[in-house]
């Protein structure tokens, strides 16, 4: 089955195209654009390049196109991407103004450009429909919980991958298997011991999310992606009380304190530096006490949720990295794991300092916890979710 991930932004179009069969799959052809203005165009531009190329014999070649939709209202899951989806999207478009109306306009221009391919879209929340009431709803009026105020998380992709693959990494096929079907067959009982796992994803922007036997228990993303973490230029997690205080104090309107949350905080904000974390470790080696302070909220953060589902979760079985700065970060993660060994889990310095961008248990033999870190790889994740959903 030919599968085309399409990864779609404001003004950016980027696809992956997978050939998967039962046994897994592989790319087989990828590109891109920027500063898109016509979707229409480039979508064709890139249907005749794979033809062109001879990836495919024609657009019939191509049978499904997977979207890593965000956030949508009323919806979730992987599901048929139709009428439905977009209004989902359309309905929180202001919620993820940079995802959805992108993905909304990308899947009904697929719809037209390749009328007989399959579209499939893999909501980013769909890994937290089994979270608990308590954990999933805010004390916040009846009101507001009505129009969809909730914590919905994100990242449910990655952090679905790290369920499944950190299971296999265990020796712990069941648990593997539970969570590869899991947007088939839902949360299933397990005969053997609990598999605990918290996985954080730290890139542009970032998550903690603890899983029990191959399911999500609950994460640090809430309502919008402007939650959790400190992210690369988002503010993560702010009293509510902050925002009407600064309006009045500073004299901003609502739109200019959402676009500072948005655009002039998290790394970026309090390090002024840069949203790129080696900029802000470069300067924090230099000297420059806000960049350390940057270094040092991250750090606390992460560690703030590694505890909070550590608890929830009666221990660990492995504490798991991904994405950009868990892949790179020696540093980082050596910071996460400091006093780790009070609760048995031990990090080896060489594994962990060796360690870039591949996959390795980077915990000492000792450890009652593995430590590893997984590269992300989010597209094939998709395509694997979209072959499994049509097959
Ligand atoms: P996104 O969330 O946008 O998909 P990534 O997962 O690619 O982002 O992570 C991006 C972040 O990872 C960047 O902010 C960068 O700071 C960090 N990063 C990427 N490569 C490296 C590296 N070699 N060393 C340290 N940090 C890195």
């Amino acid at each position: 089955m030919n599968i085309l991930v399409a990864n779609l932004g404001s003004t950016s179009f980027k696809y992956r195209l997978f050939r998967m069969d039962e046994s897994g799959g592989e790319v087989v052809a990828k590109g891109g654009y920027e500063r898109v203005s016509d979707y229409a165009a480039v979508i064709d531009d890139a249907i005749a390049t794979l033809q062109r190329d001879g990836v495919i014999t024609g657009p019939d070649d191509i049978d499904a196109v997977g979207f890593k939709t965000v956030l949508g209202k009323d919806l979730s899951g992987c599901v048929v991407a139709d009428q439905k989806v977009i209004d989902a999207l359309e309905g929180f478009a202001a919620v993820a103004p940079a995802h959805n109306p992108p993905y909304a306009n990308g899947i009904r221009q697929f719809a037209k450009s390749l009328p007989g391919a399959k579209l499939v879209a893999l909501f980013e929340t769909a890994f937290y429909q089994w979270t608990s009431s308590a954990s999933a709803n805010y004390a916040i009026p009846r009101s507001w919980r009505d129009i969809g105020i909730r914590r919905y998380g994100f990242h449910g992709a990655s952090h679905k991958f790290i369920a499944e693959r950190s299971a296999e990494l265990s020796s712990r096929d069941d648990v593997a298997e539970i969570a590869r079907r899991l947007y088939l067959d839902g949360p299933r009982p397990i005969s053997g011991k609990p598999f605990r796992v918290i996985s954080c994803h730290l890139g542009g922007s970032s998550s903690v999310t603890g899983i029990l036997n191959g399911v999500a228990i609950g994460t640090s993303m809430g309502f919008s992606p402007q939650s959790g973490l400190p992210q690369n230029n988002r503010v993560g997690e702010l009293d509510s009380g902050a925002i009407p205080y600064a309006m009045r104090t500073l004299g901003i309107s609502l739109d200019e304190a959402e676009r500072q949350l948005t655009k002039e905080s998290g790394l970026l904000g309090t390090s002024g530096i840069s949203n790129d974390i080696r900029d802000v470790k470069q300067a924090a080696k230099d000297g420059n006490p806000d960049a350390q302070l940057a270094l040092d909220q991250l750090v606390h953060s992460i560690r703030h949720w590694i505890g909070a589902f550590m608890l929830e979760l009666g221990g660990i079985d492995a504490l798991v990295f991904t994405a950009g700065i868990g892949e790179n970060g020696p540093d980082i993660r050596a910071s996460v794991c400091a006093n780790l060994e009070n609760f048995g889990i031990r990090m080896d310095s060489v594994k962990n300092d060796a360690c870039q961008a591949v996959e390795a248990d980077i915990s000492s033999a000792d450890s009652c916890a593995r430590i590893f870190v997984i590269p992300a790889n989010e597209e094939l994740v998709l395509a694997r979710e979209v072959f499994r959903k049509l097959s």
